[in-house]
């Protein structure tokens, strides 16, 4: 009695395993068909699916479908477990399970090939539609650049100075210890070193604080009699506004020869505002400290807009701030290899942006440093 019920137990299970076997390569063919589905209007090249699909539309379909394939024929896919299960399976359902597990097989390579086919089709097509050359239409307007207003101004400057008999100079950007301060004769102890003013970067290496840095590397590198100008960025840590930026340009004039003396710097800075705003045009120099020179003056010119009678430009003084000026100190000229026993020589340096407001009568110095393109088209 018990060995019957459990013999029909075991026939029953068996039962139920095959015909489960047999239905698994319908299930896997459905969950194929159904995410094939979206695929499925592509078959043939000239189907209606296509139309007013862009090249970029088909290549993403065709990456899709690839995944598609790799999901149900790959490895890991639900197909590869039928063909594993084909050698499991009861002597008598073998055949008839190996045969369907084949046709459907047979049958997902063969549709995916199919719309592949078209879609590879059609891409092609497009990519030769897009290359064809029609040789009627207009040619496409390049939309010219043009010079940023600073460098418009600089320009002006360099040849101004460089019809005077200076050579332009450049220098880096990031600084050691020795160039932007040490050489140029600024204390230990001096504010402009605090990284309240000025950008560290790496220990011992800063983003230079005024062009000064420049004379050392020509001076070095020239050696005296030197006529130089450099005009370049230099870095400051303020907060933007109105009338301060971070980073900002700035050029330096620096004169070093047998017998320099302070009415040479008077006359350079005098003739060059001359040559820029016309000869009219008076200076000014009033004494100051840089630690750099001694003696230290820093100059003005007379209004450009008023002559000097006064206006808004010039808040009614007559006079223009422009920037400072003073013979080089002898430290500095020591430090850079030079004897101040055989030579003198003076610098004097301003700020381009500074030249640039005052000439197109900008209200704020940011307007130089966001690009907009607005701004910008003006100065074409
Ligand atoms: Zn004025």
């Amino acid at each position: 009695m018990r060995r019957w019920i459990l013999a029909l137990d075991i026939s029953h299970w068996t039962l139920t395993l095959d015909v489960r076997l047999m239905e698994q390569p319908e299930a896997v063919r459905e969950a194929f068909e159904q995410e094939f589905g979206r695929f499925a209007r592509f078959r043939g090249a000239e189907s209606a699916a296509f139309d007013g699909l862009r090249l970029a539309d088909v290549e993403t379909t065709l990456r899709e479908l690839s995944d598609l394939r790799t999901r149900h024929t790959g490895k890991k896919s639900a197909l590869a477990n039928l063909k594993k299960q084909i050698g499991r399976a009861a002597a008598e359902e073998r055949a008839q399970f190996a045969q369907a597990v084949q046709q459907l097989e047979a049958r997902i390579a063969e549709e995916i090939a199919k719309v592949e086919r078209a879609l590879q089709d059609t891409a092609a097509r497009l990519r030769t539609e897009r290359e064809r050359l029609d040789v009627t239409l207009p040619g496409r307007r390049i939309r010219r650049g043009h010079v940023h207003p600073i460098n418009l101004i600089r320009q002006r400057l360099e040849d101004i100075f460089v019809a005077m008999g200076y050579t332009v100079e450049d220098g880096p950007e990031i600084e050691n210890d020795f160039y932007n301060f040490t050489a140029l004769n600024i204390p230990e102890s001096h504010p402009a070193r605090s990284p309240q003013d000025t950008f560290y970067t790496t220990d011992g290496f800063a983003l230079r604080s005024q062009t000064s840095t420049v004379q050392i590397h020509a001076m070095q590198r020239r050696q005296p009699p030197l006529r130089v100008i450099a005009p370049g960025k230099v870095f400051r840590r303020d907060t933007p506004d109105a009338t301060h930026n971070p980073m900002f340009f700035q050029i330096e004039g620096l004169v070093v020869d047998r017998g320099i003396s302070m009415a040479h710097l008077k006359g350079t800075v005098t003739e060059f505002l001359r040559r820029l705003f016309g000869t009219d045009v008076r200076t000014r120099f009033r004494p100051s400290y840089f630690p750099f020179t001694e003696p230290s003056a820093e100059f003005d010119f007379s209004c450009f807009k008023c002559g000097g009678t006064g206006c808004a430009l010039c808040k009614q003084s007559g006079w223009i701030e422009l920037g400072g000026s003073g013979m080089v100190h002898p430290n500095v000229l020591r430090a850079a290899g030079v004897d101040p026993a055989e030579f003198s020589g003076f610098a004097f340096g301003f700020g381009i942006d500074r030249m640039c407001i005052l000439l197109y009568d900008l209200d704020d110095i940011r307007l130089l440093f966001e690009n907009d393109v607005r701004f910008l088209e003006q100065f074409d």
